[in-house]
């Protein structure tokens, strides 16, 4: 499960824990859509395995986001007087809007761990 979560992270293919889903690491900072690699270069699997595959994963995407959303509050919600002060929205607002690339490619790599063949 370690492993699992490990290479999840490290941006590594499912069947091979070795080639690589995205082109460039899961955080860096370019603009445009993250390129995303057909077929495993090691051992060839087909990452979308359907068209509309990657459909699901905007859910995953919505609660790897809303994760975010909660952590940046707790973080951010010391530095304010009031419990709940309007002002963390922006801050909140900020971090999602940085980290979205990197959201895309998360949610991605979850959605194509989810859609393993674990029987194997
Ligand atoms: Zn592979």
């Amino acid at each position: 499960m370690k492993n699992l979560i490990m290479n999840l992270f490290s941006n590594k293919c499912p069947n091979c824990n070795k080639g690589k889903v995205f082109k460039n690491g899961l955080i860096n900072f370019g603009f445009g859509f993250p390129k995303m690699n057909e077929n495993c270069p090691n051992c060839n699997l087909k990452f979308e395995k359907e068209p509309g595959f990657f459909f699901g994963a905007m859910f995953v995407n919505y609660a790897v986001g809303c994760a975010e959303a909660l952590i940046t509050y707790f973080i951010a919600a010391p530095f304010f007087d009031k419990t709940f002060d309007l002002r963390i929205f922006p801050i909140i607002g900020i971090v999602i809007l940085c980290l979205s690339i990197t959201n895309i490619k998360l949610s991605r790599l979850i959605w194509i761990y989810i859609f393993k063949n674990y029987s194997k």
